[in-house]
């Protein structure tokens, strides 16, 4: 298979990039938009989910695993070395336990070859789990949802995407693709830039790293 690439998915507040508050996420109800990550991560066969222990814990029990795509868990807590098979049996949606991204993407690379499948592998968050992708060679793209709205927020993306901050070194190297492109990437239509749900405003975008 093709070398491993890495998708980051993330909604964040156009402020600050804010994406939690009190463990959970800092906004409710925006349905539509918890739909588009759905279909985006399960497009296509055999995707995986790889998240932190702590965005697993905030999922109600009988939302996980994430339906459709194998689920891929990180814990410090997790027996160190390659993971096993997924706890909900070797055809099941998981999750795997991985001590480390690391040992989450050496799985993940070797189920491929195995499979000979190439499904897309998505970092799904949070903050402590984004920060190891942006750190990886294979971090390759962002599909960031801007929320425009203010939400009071506790946890944070580690890197600004757009807005007039003064970019950081780290977001100097991530440019946003057009919609166009976007949209072919993810395989369906982006009909309106700006969508409202519930009063609170936001745009699906793509950024890819130069
Ligand atoms: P994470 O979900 O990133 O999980 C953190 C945990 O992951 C750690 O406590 C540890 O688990 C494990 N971990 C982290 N780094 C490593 C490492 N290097 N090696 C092994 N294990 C590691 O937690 P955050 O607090 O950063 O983010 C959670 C918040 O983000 C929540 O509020 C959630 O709702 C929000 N969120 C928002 C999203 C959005 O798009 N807006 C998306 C996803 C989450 P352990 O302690 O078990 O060792």
């Amino acid at each position: 298979p093709a070398a491993l690439e890495l998708t980051l998915v993330v909604a964040a507040t156009a402020r600050d990039m804010g994406i939690g508050a009190a463990g959970g996420l800092p906004w409710t109800g925006l349905r539509k938009e918890m739909a588009y990550f759905a279909r985006v991560t399960k497009r296509g066969d055999g995707n995986a989910v790889i998240m932190g222990r702590k965005t697993w814990d905030s999922i109600p029990p009988k939302f996980r695993p994430l339906k459709g795509r194998l689920n891929v868990v990180i814990s410090r807590s997790f027996a160190p070395g390659l993971p096993k098979d997924p706890v909900g049996g070797p055809d099941s949606d998981g999750p795997v336990e991985a001590s480390s991204l690391e040992m989450a993407l050496a799985y993940l690379k070797t189920r491929q070859t195995q499979t000979n499948s190439e499904g897309r592998v998505f970092v799904i968050g949070g903050a402590q789990i984004y920060a190891a992708a942006l750190g990886l060679a294979e971090a390759r793209r962002v599909l960031l949802t801007r929320v425009m709205s203010d939400f009071s927020c506790d946890t944070f993306f580690p890197i600004v995407l757009g807005g007039e901050a003064a970019a950081s070194e780290a977001s100097q190297k991530w440019v946003q693709r057009t919609r166009a492109e976007h949209a072919a990437w993810i395989g369906e239509e982006l009909a309106e830039a700006t969508q409202t749900e519930n009063g609170t405003e936001y745009e699906f975008q793509m950024w890819e790293k130069l």
